[in-house]
């Protein structure tokens, strides 16, 4: 049967990437997407979606204009992992053989963990920018809401983008001052967590807007069920005490963001640790138990933020390894931990959030260019003007423009594959 060279698990932001990177460094390489969409989302746009500014057609693409040229698709859904013998196997039962695996599926969202959201998605006031469907309905809510009450929630980490669901409410927010209308919205943000947002230097400059906006901001409460008829939302709350108690409360619109995990298939393959994510060296991103198998994306579990941004820097270090590996080179890509959060604080600003892996600040500008810390026209710009083609022309087209990766010659990459190494 045929071996690939590089066979490269979903057609995501990852997986597209890294393809382009792979083939930047060598355009002999044989590689396969395996991919079952053939629609590929922009998912960083939904936000703008469900603010008014961006329509939903511009986040979606063909997904056979992305695949890059000489790469093959496989239009198919991925079902099992066999390490041992350098394969996957596919839905149909077809089995794929590979010398590099690159494992980028994304994640689940988990809409079904909250009661009865599913079925009042999209009615009865109900919406999330985390779908490309229900984007456009936020915007009709905020558009048509006059008066009332208007919940956004948060479950717990891990999520991807984890300022999306606090960006729909500056947005939303932003909308109904302008429109003389947020005196009579009584606006609130309940995240199951215990802080606005997890890199402290970006709080501040958050909670201006919190108090600008008079969002009443409840910690610890998580959603656990809707009734879209009713319209009414339970909140499992977490006390100082660590009890637990349910609180109901009265919705006109609720933006919901849904909990997440890693998806049912990845939880079952032996390539993953007990939560299902791909289990990764948090700086070379190569599996920690076969050499010639690496993740990036949502799917894996470096604690990073997983977003768009940190794929940008993840596939070149991943290209770079996978490369090295197949040609026996002693150098290995370092991945810092780098993911970024344009926060849409109103229309027109975004507070940039750049930070590596501990906090760390990673701006990619000068602070006299750009301070992320604050409000900025430029970020907006960025975001809205920018950040597309960043996407489309230059991360998904391998070009690694501010997203070179630190080289090692000391870092060992893990060669013990012995299998796998007929190279
Ligand atoms: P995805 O892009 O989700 O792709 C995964 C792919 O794997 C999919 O195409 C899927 O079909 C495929 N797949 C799934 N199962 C299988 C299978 N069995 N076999 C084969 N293929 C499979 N990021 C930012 O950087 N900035 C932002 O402002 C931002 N805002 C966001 C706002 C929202 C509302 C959302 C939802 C996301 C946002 N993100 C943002 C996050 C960003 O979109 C993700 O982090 C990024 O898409 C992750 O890439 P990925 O390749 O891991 O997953």
């Amino acid at each position: 049967a045929h071996t690939y060279d590089v066979v490269i698990v979903g057609g995501g932001a990852g997986g597209q990437a890294a393809a382009a990177s792979l083939r930047a460094r060598d355009k002999h390489l044989d590689i396969a997407i395996i991919e079952p969409r053939d629609v590929h989302y922009y998912q960083p746009g939904w936000t703008l979606v469900g603010g008014g500014v961006f329509s939903r057609n511009q986040t979606k693409r063909s997904m056979k204009s992305l695949i890059p040229s000489g790469v093959e698709w496989v239009r198919a859904a991925v079902a099992g992992f066999h390490p041992d013998s350098n394969s996957i196997s596919l839905e149909s039962g077809e089995h794929i053989r590979y010398r590099a695996l690159v494992v980028a599926p994304g994640l689940k969202l988990d809409w079904d963990a909250v009661n009865g959201l599913r079925e009042t998605l999209g009615k009865n006031g109900v919406t999330s920018n985390y779908r490309f469907d229900l984007a456009s309905y936020t915007w009709d809510l905020v558009r048509n809401m006059k008066k009332g009450t208007a919940i956004f929630t948060q479950p717990p980490m891990p999520i991807k983008c984890a300022g999306a669901p606090q960006k729909a409410m500056y947005l939303s927010c932003d909308h109904w001052l302008r429109s003389n209308r947020l005196d009579d919205i009584d606006v609130s943000f309940h995240t199951a967590g215990g802080v606005l947002f997890g890199v402290p230097d970006y709080v501040p400059a958050l909670e201006k807007y919190v108090e600008k906006y008079g969002a009443d901001v409840c910690y610890n409460q998580n959603l656990v069920a809707i009734d879209g008829e009713k319209k009414v939302a339970t909140f499992a709350v977490t006390g100082a005490d660590g009890t637990v108690t349910k609180e109901d409360r009265s919705f006109d619109m609720i933006h919901v963001c849904p909990p997440q995990t890693a998806l049912d298939f990845m939880k079952a393959a032996p390539i993953t640790n007990d939560a299902g994510w791909v289990e990764v060296n948090n700086e070379t991103l190569q599996h920690v138990r076969y050499g010639n198998i690496f993740g990036l994306g949502d799917g894996m579990s470096a604690p990073n933020a997983k977003t768009a941004a940190a794929v940008r820097k993840q596939a070149p270090v991943v290209a770079h390894n996978v490369i090295s590996l197949l040609k026996g080179r002693e150098s290995a890509a370092i991945y810092t931990g780098y993911g970024s959060c344009p926060l849409t604080v109103e229309r027109g600003k975004v507070v940039l959030a750049e930070f590596a892996y501990g906090g760390t600040l990673e701006p990619t500008f000068p602070k006299w260019l750009l301070d992320g810390t604050r409000p900025s026209g430029l970020s907006w710009m960025l975001k809205e003007k920018l950040m597309p083609n960043l996407y489309f022309d230059l991360m998904l087209k391998g070009h690694e423009w501010l997203a070179k990766p630190e080289i090692l010659t000391h870092k060992p990459l893990l060669h013990d594959v012995d299998s796998a190494c007929d190279f």
